[in-house]
């Protein structure tokens, strides 16, 4: 097969995600073959620094020695179990750890395929907690102005991004919409619907610290915290979706841990593998989980499941992926690299085709603007910086940068250099 057959089929027949395919192929399609370290090769040799971690799953790089040797290993035993009725020892050994090293109380964890499902999951647990409990008018969520949850239905319930989650309004279930977590009035706002009707609302479901899809849109400080609070004081369950901000992205392991936040729920899928293999978890407190013991008669199983659950290789690379962070250090050695992000982002701040600059840890959003979403200079911006070797991918007109974490010093430089150049190149 040619290369160039390669890109046409790919053309004919690939419908890709997020992505309007009549301007896709308009355009050059990139084939990546092979990927090492922080790098990206296409089928023309070329190498791109994967400067958003292909789609913000990616944590040390690819080819990461110890990854693909645990992957290599579970192979030669088995690919692939069920979880229905049987076990299997990666999965088991997963589970143990991360009871251990998520916020303390997370004592159960519900295995699926990625980041929609682990938000279905936690979804259903809350709902079916609070029937189970006998309160059975607690059957709302509350969820937040830019928030993102995933694709699936029940996801995009509880999302709130104008552009991708308008037209499905008639099939969704209704949702509490609280305003953006940056909106001085939140907090109040959500106190006076708890003071009203708490005694209807199942969850709230946030991203903690940072609205990812929404434009990584950064949390004040304190707010978690303060959330947290009045869902205890109000009997609401409190669901953390750290499928974006997980494994160490925001500057520590879980978000969560910046603002002490135990949540009741924490769903987990992207960086969990390194970016390797989709798989997801959803963890859960022993109350939560107690509430769906009983008598088989009694009806109180959790009649949810995925034929891919718990799977073998997916657990494998999970399991080396977080002995990467305790054997090399990875959370300690962080600061240096955010410090260098901020630094090397104080210099584009400064373009005046930049409207504002928003970091947490590894994760950056540079808007540009004002600009009509229809010009996409966010995405000629990003097609441009292909080039010069660096892979990234807009959210509207929001720059995103998420590298992986293993990103060094200079090469955090080199990405905002590039980035920073062709938005000067742009407004010229
Ligand atoms: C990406 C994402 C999801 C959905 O994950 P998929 O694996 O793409 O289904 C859910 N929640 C958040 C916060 C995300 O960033």
């Amino acid at each position: 097969m040619t290369k160039d057959q390669l890109k046409s089929w790919d053309k004919q027949h690939i419908w890709h995600p997020f992505t309007q395919m009549k301007e896709y192929a308009d355009e050059d399609n990139l084939v990546i073959e092979s990927g090492e370290g922080n790098y990206l090769i296409d089928t023309e040799g070329k190498r791109y620094l994967d400067g958003t971690s292909s789609l913000w799953v990616n944590v040390h790089g690819h080819r990461k020695k110890e990854i693909d040797d645990a992957i290599k290993v579970q192979i030669d035993k088995i690919s692939h179990s069920t979880l229905l009725g049987v076990t299997n020892a990666p999965a088991i050994q997963l589970a143990k750890k991360l009871v251990d090293i998520t916020p303390q109380g997370l004592n159960h964890v519900f295995y699926s395929d990625n980041g929609s499902t682990a938000v279905e999951v936690a979804l259903k647990i809350a709902f079916e907690y609070w029937q189970l409990r006998g309160k059975k008018e607690k059957q709302k969520f509350v969820s937040f102005k830019d928030s993102y949850h995933g694709d699936t239905l029940g996801a995009v319930s509880v999302g709130y991004i104008e552009l991708f989650h308008e037209i499905y309004r008639p099939l969704l279930f209704p949702t509490h919409q609280a305003p953006s977590p940056s909106d001085p009035n939140c907090l109040k706002w959500i106190e006076d619907l708890f003071k009203k009707e708490s005694n209807q609302i199942a969850a709230v479901i946030i991203e903690p610290l940072v609205q990812a899809a929404g434009g990584m849109m950064v949390q004040p400080d304190g707010f978690l915290e303060k959330l947290r609070e009045l869902t205890k004081r109000y009997q609401v369950l409190f669901i953390a979706d750290e499928v974006a901000t997980g494994f160490g992205r925001t500057g520590t392991l879980f978000a969560c841990e910046q603002e002490k936040v135990v949540p009741d729920l924490l769903c987990l899928a992207k960086g969990l593998t390194g970016g390797y293999l989709p798989l997801a978890a959803t963890l859960t407190s022993s109350e939560v989980y107690e509430a769906f013991l009983g008598d088989y008669s009694e009806y109180k199983t959790f009649f949810h499941g995925h034929s891919y659950t718990g799977n073998p290789l997916g657990c494998a690379a999970a399991l080396a992926n977080l002995e990467i962070f305790e054997k090399e250090k990875i959370i300690q050695n962080l600061p240096g690299k955010i410090k260098t992000m901020t630094e090397a982002l104080k210099r584009i701040s400064n373009l005046p085709k930049v409207k504002n600059i928003r970091q947490k840890g590894l994760m950056v959003g540079i808007e540009i603007g004002p600009t009509p979403l229809e010009e996409r200079r966010a995405h000629k911006i990003c097609l441009a910086a292909r080039k010069k070797h660096l892979l990234i991918r807009p959210l509207g007109n929001i720059i995103v940068l998420m590298p992986p974490l293993s990103i060094t010093e200079d090469e955090i430089n080199f990405m905002c250099a590039v980035v920073s150049d062709e938005i000067s190149r742009g407004t010229s």
